[in-house]
């Protein structure tokens, strides 16, 4: 779901605006990330640092050429 919030992306480590990402439960909590993130992290690990784009723009860039 779109997140009501705003938080920090657990992909990507920067800020996400309110209904900019997407909301997820994770253990007993609930975690952020950008809807970009959600595409270019798709299938990937998903610790922060383990193979990211450096930057959202990036992460687009990877997304394009897929
Ligand atoms: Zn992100």
């Amino acid at each position: 779901m779109r997140n009501r919030y705003a938080g920090t992306c657990y992909r990507c480590g920067q800020r996400v605006e309110r209904g900019a990402g997407h909301f997820e439960k994770h253990n007993r909590g609930w975690r952020t990330q950008h809807a970009e993130c959600a595409i270019a992290y798709r299938g990937k690990r998903e610790a922060i640092g383990v193979n990211r784009p450096a930057s959202i723009a990036d992460a687009r860039k990877m997304e394009a050429s897929t």
